[in-house]
């Protein structure tokens, strides 16, 4: 018998619904691993018999399609399975890392991007991704950096959107869309010393105004689902959290999507200690509302029992269901469950590499360029010693969570030069370190010698893409093996030396500035990772990426990030002394005591938002046109940028403000708006910018969100050092 129908309005569902039996509704809410594929009996049978509603990790259309015709011909409803993996930043063809791709501050490419990434994972059958990850993350030990877009709210909640908008199109049911999910609810970025699944301590304020601000922006962008996150938030585990799933998503915010549990999660509440066995941890995580389980069997095994026995109404697991279906039906999956043999990709495999080439080049950060060494002139040398554990390494590039990704179409840096230098300038390659991890030895020498005898040397460096991302976290964030002291013998010949960093974290490289004329710091930035260094390096094109990030000079500066709060002794320049000053013997004195460490000062190695270009850019006029925040209007400000070297490029105007007073202490800084411009060498433009009031709300001591009249700063530049003034007034 077959339930499905052909064209399912919301009533349809219903009546599928009602001729479900409770076994069969429980199918739906269970996520199998489907690795194994059509050798898989057990998974053959279960799709037979209805106990599967979808499943993660099939990657073959084919398979796709034959497990798929087993669900609706053969299973007791007939009702289609989705098919789920993990694209995160590309499918077959990769972009940079999500950190990467925030280091760009250009929405619209990272919205292409998902669109593209959409499109290569549809034709293999995938009609639901679990991305993007918009947990705020501050502790750049924590692997997991690298899938999320930094420490800030508002630059997580923008990407979250366009991610959103690229995967999920226009249309969800159209060719080439598919579901997105905004994960992982909530608070995962905060993971104790930055240990993947640690717990999570935040404060009621902090997750409102800090964690859960992307998740809002998530839902307002109309995410198919959401992902509780593995982790205990204030001691309750996230996949119980009956009053954040229930509660906040869908009480207060009314997400009307479907919410999926992480990779076992539900199993793992009786791990964490907050269920005494399997049936409970079923029934917490049923209370809470999570409708669909990854991997685990909790509710296979335990949630007939307990609607039997009334401790879940037969109403809460057909809400669950619904959800379940009504994200079947938005796919279209009902009238056409199959994935089409003849799909053709979105766009051409050109226009994929073109998009993917495009965003590494704009995610590369400019740290230090002393003496404007670059761009290189390429007429004005002979020969470039490329050299470094990261300069031809295909999959290492890549960076993290790449499955499907294919290492064969990557653009290494070794290849780039080789192909953009085309015998006008010799290249020479030596590794000098096996890995990221080696010490200095023969390939060292080689490579030093090497370096020698050419004009300019390239040293490509970082982090292999295995040592960040889920479960890779690092104590120590330096850059691996000698790596630095690589670079100090090449620098050592006396050669100019440009370093290029390909890391998966941000890193702490005070000890590397010393031996570098130049650096450039990328995130891991994918297939075309060899091109867009190519275009920086010879000025084909200019860097145009911000760190999304706070650059810590020490492990022991973090969490260290912008938006913090100002304290009642805040440091400044005058009030800090340093380890060194201090007199032996000296007597304990309070005065003067602000907010810094003795060795580390209070200020990071670079700031967030900051990058240099191939030009320089000045600000000025920063004016407010209008201000009628009071009546329920709009702010509007206009500044003048203008580009006063002699290239053209992009800058990334960023506007932050601070509340001076408020119920509870608010940041020194926040983001608010940015926009990436295109400046031409010697002109100038105006750019405006518009907050409402939404803007510069935020969850108050009284426990409700909204604008608290009074004084407000207001900067734009191009960094959160941004020192462009205003002030302005909200009346009550
Ligand atoms: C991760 C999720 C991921 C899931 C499925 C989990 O371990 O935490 O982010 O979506 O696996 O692969």
């Amino acid at each position: 018998m077959s339930l499905a129908l052909a064209k399912n309005t919301e009533k349809d569902l219903w009546t599928i619904l009602e001729q479900m039996s409770l076994r069969d509704k429980i199918g739906q809410l269970r996520q199998v691993d489907g690795s194994g594929g059509r050798s898989d009996s057990s998974l053959l049978e279960a799709i037979r018999e209805g106990r599967v509603g979808s499943i993660i990790n099939v990657v073959d259309p084919v398979v796709v399609n034959e497990l798929q015709q087993i669900a609706l011909e053969e299973s007791p409803c007939g009702i289609p399975l989705v098919f789920a993996r993990d694209v995160i930043h590309g499918f077959k063809t990769i972009f940079p890392i999500p950190l990467g791709q925030a280091a760009t501050w250009n929405t619209n490419l990272a919205k292409e991007a998902a669109r593209l990434a959409a499109s290569e994972a549809y034709a293999a059958g995938i009609r639901w991704t679990f991305a993007p990850m918009i947990d705020v993350s501050r502790d750049p030990r924590w692997g997991r950096i690298a899938e999320s877009f930094g420490e800030d709210p508002f630059l997580n909640a923008v990407f979250g959107r366009a991610l959103i908008e690229g995967f999920q199109g226009e249309d969800l049911a159209a060719l080439g869309s598919i579901a997105a999910c905004a994960k992982h609810f909530v608070g995962y970025g905060d993971s104790e010393a930055g240990i993947d699944y640690s717990s999570t301590n935040v404060s009621e304020f902090e997750l409102r105004n800090v964690h859960l601000e992307p998740f809002r922006e998530a839902v307002m962008a109309g995410v198919a689902s959401v992902m509780s996150s593995l982790s205990d938030v204030d001691g309750i585990p996230a996949t119980a959290h009956k009053e954040l799933i229930r509660g906040v998503l869908r009480d207060e915010w009314g997400f009307a999507g479907l919410v999926v549990s992480d990779w076992d999660s539900i199993k793992q509440l009786s791990v964490h200690g907050i269920t005494s066995d399997d049936k409970e941890a079923a029934y917490q995580a049923a209370e809470a509302r999570i409708d669909i389980e990854m991997t685990s069997d909790m509710y296979e095994k335990h949630l007939e029992d307990l609607v039997c026995a009334g401790e879940i109404s037969g109403d809460a697991v057909d809400a669950m269901v619904m959800s379940v279906l009504t994200l079947k039906q938005n796919l279209g999956l009902f009238n056409a469950p199959y994935t089409p043999r003849d799909y053709k990709l979105g766009a051409s495999k050109a226009e994929i590499n073109d998009c993917a080439h495009h965003q590494a080049s704009e995610s590369f950060v400019l740290l230090k360029n002393r003496d404007a060494v670059l761009p290189l002139d390429q007429k004005s040398i002979d020969s470039v010693c490329l050299v470094g554990p990261m300069a031809d390494q295909p999959q290492e590039q890549l960076g993290t969570w790449v499955f499907d990704g294919d290492s064969g179409l990557s653009v290494t840096p070794l290849k780039a030069f080789q192909n953009s230098l085309h015998g006008d300038c010799e290249v020479v390659f030596e590794k000098g370190l096996e890995t990221t991890r080696s010490s200095c030895g023969e390939l060292a020498e080689v490579a030093v010698e090497k370096a020698s005898r050419s004009d300019v040397v390239v040293a490509i460096i970082g982090e292999e893409a295995i040592l960040s991302g889920e479960a890779h976290c690092r104590a120590n964030i330096n850059l691996p093996g000698d790596q630095v002291e690589l670079v100090r013998r090449l620098k050592a010949t006396g050669k100019t030396v440009i370093v290029v960093i390909l890391s998966g974290r941000p890193l702490t490289i005070g000890n590397l500035l010393p031996h570098a004329d130049a650096v450039l710091f990328a995130l891991h930035p994918g297939t075309m990772t060899g091109p867009a260094i190519s275009d920086l390096i010879f000025g084909k094109a200019a860097p145009s990426g911000k760190l999304p990030f706070t650059l810590p000079k020490s492990v022991g500066q973090i969490p260290i990030y912008y938006s913090k709060k100002n304290g009642g002794r805040p440091a400044t320049h005058d009030s800090i002394m340093s380890i060194d000053d201090i007199p032996a013997g000296a007597e304990q004195t309070s005065f003067g005591m602000t907010a810094f460490h003795l060795d580390d000062g209070f200020e990071p190695l670079f700031p967030f938002g900051f990058g240099l270009s191939y030009t320089n850019f000045e600000y000025s006029d920063l004016t407010i046109l209008s201000n009628e925040l009071t009546q329920g209007g709009e702010l509007e400000v206009s500044v003048r940028v203008g580009n006063v070297g002699l290239k053209d490029a992009y800058e990334v105007v960023q506007l932050y403000v601070r509340d001076r007073v408020g119920s509870i202490t608010r940041p020194v800084r926040e983001l608010k708006a940015f926009e990436k411009i295109l400046i031409p060498a010697g002109q100038d433009r105006d750019v405006r910018f518009s907050l409402s009031r939404a803007d510069v709300s935020f969850y108050r001591r009284c426990r409700e969100y909204g604008v608290e009249p009074g004084a407000f700063d207001l900067w734009v530049g191009g960094s959160s050092l941004a020192d462009l003034h205003v002030a302005f007034e909200i009346d009550a």
